[in-house]
């Protein structure tokens, strides 16, 4: 089953010959929950391609954000993937664990003057009138301390300085991207008010530190790439390819994830090929 996937992905996406025996891939499922059809096309994907270019196919679990975290849902991934016949080639990696990683990074960045401490509120940010222009759900940053913080006020995050570059990068399954990462970012948040590190900090450091030479994950995730892309080059670290598969939505057109009560796959030994099936057939048509 998964051979026969294999042909199929290397004819719409012919292999890197160049890239042959060094191309490193990964899955980083974020572990709020159990495995759903969508987190599997994103597994899939990033399994065929690796194994296309007879690369390695790394899974790490993204579970910096432990309040969205649900206990026993990273290992409940690992045997769904392992039920699946897609094994990973080397050790799984926990973001959990890896503070001191992302502590040597941020700090790289902040004596290199790329970072300045917040003493925003959420309420302050959302509140402010300077940049009105709105993507998504999330409020652009409008630049408050930028040149330090108000006297009688205390750091709360520290935010990532970005310049007026328009950041490019050619996908493979979406064609060009260019953000104008000021004006459609903004400022971002490297350290979190409750002391968290950010996702993009840690996605950037976890990459690089793997060796990963491809990033293959789902569209949702491809407004954070011009983001991650503007970290490397800050941090001096090389950028992967990028292939961001077209996400899977359920009847009200919703991303399906935990929030949107995206079912958990069947994964009994009877029904696993029909998961691949439907997987296969979001990727192929
Ligand atoms: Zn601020």
């Amino acid at each position: 089953m998964l051979d026969e996937l294999l042909d199929k992905w290397a004819l719409r996406f012919p292999p890197d010959p160049a890239l042959k025996g060094s191309y490193v891939g990964r899955f980083a499922p974020s572990p709020t929950g159990p495995l759903h059809m969508g987190s599997l096309v994103a597994a899939l994907a990033s399994y065929l391609d690796a194994k296309a270019h007879q690369g390695r196919w790394l899974v790490r679990m993204d579970d910096l954000d432990q309040p969205r975290c649900v206990p026993g849902a990273g290992e409940a991934i690992l045997a769904s993937l392992t039920a699946l016949g897609l094994r990973a080639d080397g050790e799984v990696v926990w973001q959990s664990r890896r503070h001191a990683a992302y502590r040597d990074a941020f700090e790289k960045l902040r004596k290199a003057g790329a970072v300045f401490a917040c003493a925003c509120t959420r309420r302050e940010i959302a509140d402010s009138r300077l940049h009105p222009a709105e993507r998504g759900r999330e409020t652009i940053y409008p630049g408050t301390c930028r040149n330090g913080i108000a006297p009688g006020r205390a750091p709360r995050a520290w935010r990532m300085r970005v310049d007026q570059t328009v950041t490019r990068f050619n996908d493979r399954w979406q064609g060009e991207i260019t953000q104008d990462l000021a004006s459609e970012a903004g400022d971002f948040v490297l350290l979190r008010a409750d002391g968290q590190w950010a996702y993009q900090l840690a996605v950037v450091v976890d990459d690089a530190a793997a060796g990963v030479t491809d990033v293959v994950r789902g569209a949702d995730l491809i407004d954070s790439t011009p983001r991650q892309i503007f970290l490397q080059r800050a941090l001096g670290l090389p950028t992967p390819r990028y292939l961001h598969v077209p996400v899977v939505t359920n009847a009200h057109g919703e991303k399906l994830s935990k929030q949107t009560e995206a079912a958990p796959l069947d994964l009994a030994p009877s029904a696993i090929k029909v998961a691949i099936q439907q997987a296969a057939k979001h990727l192929f048509g």
